[in-house]
């Protein structure tokens, strides 16, 4: 995975600060410190290099209905937020949604939505998206946020078992959707219908 090249995403990261989203109890240094750091429920708020990786492989434009699945503490929600149009996040924890929305909301970041719900379906009601964003890991991609994928849309997601996660990116475009591979990660499973997905 290379450097951060887009100065509007550089920007975005810039302006979010870290340490509004990071549970109290943390210091300042280590909520700004490359590093994932535990936000209660088993879960964790995102690496910040990881985010900007994810981000970044976005490309956002500004105009653009995104969709992420796994709000977890809202952070990147909120550097989702200052580079697309409207942000609808769905986190499966009531508690951390609850958080995560009442953060958002409290330091005006008014184009977010978050529920509470299995965002394994993705959001049907609010389809389609040109963007979709997982930021919990899935075995294979959900044919529903395919399906919920606008067209030209790009996904994001991280894939496979355990300790073998691969960061996809999938452009549909024409009839098949091109996939891309950015590498390895590692992210919480998504849960789903009581088990992994
Ligand atoms: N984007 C977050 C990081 C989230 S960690 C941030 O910036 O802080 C992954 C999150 O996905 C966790 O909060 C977990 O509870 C949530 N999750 C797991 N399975 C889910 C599902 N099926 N639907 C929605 N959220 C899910």
């Amino acid at each position: 995975m290379g450097e951060l090249r887009t100065p509007r995403v550089k920007d975005a990261l810039a302006r979010v600060p870290r340490h509004l989203f990071v549970p109290p109890g943390f210091s300042l240094e280590s909520a700004y410190a490359n590093q994932p750091l535990p936000i209660g429920y088993q879960q964790t708020i995102s690496q910040p290099s990881v985010v900007a990786i994810m981000t970044e492989a976005l490309e956002l434009s500004g105009a653009e209905r995104v969709l992420e699945i796994g709000t977890g503490s809202g952070y990147q929600a909120a550097v989702l937020s200052l580079l697309a149009r409207e942000v609808d996040s769905i986190e499966l924890v009531a508690p951390l949604a609850k958080r995560a929305a009442s953060c958002l909301a409290t330091y005006g970041y008014a184009n977010v939505t978050v529920r509470q719900g299995d965002g394994y379906e993705g959001w049907p009601e609010r389809a389609p998206f040109d963007r979709i964003i997982a930021t919990a890991a899935v075995s294979a991609i959900p044919a529903a946020w395919i399906d919920q994928l606008g067209a030209r849309g790009v996904l994001v997601a991280p894939v496979g078992a355990e300790g073998a996660q691969r960061l996809l990116k999938v452009r549909k475009s024409g009839e098949r959707p091109i996939e891309e591979d950015l590498g390895p990660v590692f992210f919480v499973p998504c849960r789903h219908a009581g088990g992994s997905a």
